[in-house]
């Protein structure tokens, strides 16, 4: 693990170091947006669960949007398997995928029904295990429904940034959190993901990131101040 961090990162900064910056990152992070949280509504685990699945490839604006109404006509797993494919499909078309994402919902409802009583299992293992569930869903449920801190989600914001900060030159969700992993403390494993997203979504955008407007701009080495070359993806 140590020496893929050491392997991908840009200069010869040792881990300690590293891990020295992103502790100021994420201090920096919590004081610029202190209500920084999963912006998916959910009311429980296994409307979180619902939510996360419909949000691959989606907005979560969108998702809230669709959910509002879905949540009131499912209720639980069982509500899922009550209808038939085609009205699930009507019910979350405009989320996208809505063919797939319908075989997830049933699947995993199936699953939650017959194996765990209705309800949504608290391990990584047991999540895994549901149809439509990787890693990044099961740890959005578990870190921010359960609490659990069993790893570090990696969306799109979380890649791209992790990238220009030099944290990690992995291309896959996965490999990038293992990272992750090594380098941010873990009492702050669910806070850093909303962090960097709202970050994300504010200022290092995916074009034209605004450097001169940055909290962490000091401890970025992809800043444009610094290299004069707009920060790539
Ligand atoms: S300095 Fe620029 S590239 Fe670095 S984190 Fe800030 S906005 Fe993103």
């Amino acid at each position: 693990m140590k020496k893929s961090v050491q392997k991908n990162k840009k200069s010869s900064e040792s881990l300690e170091s590293l891990r020295e910056r992103v502790r100021k990152t994420i201090r920096l992070l919590k004081r610029a947006y202190p209500d920084a949280k999963c912006s998916l509504n959910h009311s429980n685990a296994f409307e979180l669960l619902v939510a996360t699945i419909l949000s691959a490839q989606c907005t979560d604006e969108r998702v809230n949007i669709v959910t509002a109404d879905l949540f009131r006509k499912y209720q639980k797993p069982e509500d899922y398997l009550a209808v038939s494919p085609r009205e699930l499909e009507k019910d979350i078309q405009s989320t996208g995928f809505f063919r797939n994402k319908t075989k997830s919902l049933q699947g995993t409802a199936k699953v939650l029904s017959e194996t765990y009583g209705g309800r949504v299992p608290d391990t990584m293992d047991q999540l895994l295990e549901l149809p439509g569930v990787a890693r990044k869903t099961a740890n959005v449920v578990l870190g921010n429904a359960f609490g659990v801190k069993a790893g570090i989600v990696v969306d799109t914001h979380v890649s791209r940034i992790s990238h220009r900060l030099g944290l990690s030159a992995e291309t896959t969700a996965d490999k990038i959190e293992q990272d992750l992993i090594q380098l941010v403390p873990k009492r702050d494993w669910v806070i850093f993901p909303h962090l960097l997203i709202a970050h994300g979504r504010k200022i290092c955008r995916a074009r034209n990131p605004a450097c001169d407007q940055c909290v962490i701009e000091k401890y970025c080495p992809s800043s444009f101040l610094k290299t004069g070359v707009m920060p790539g993806n």
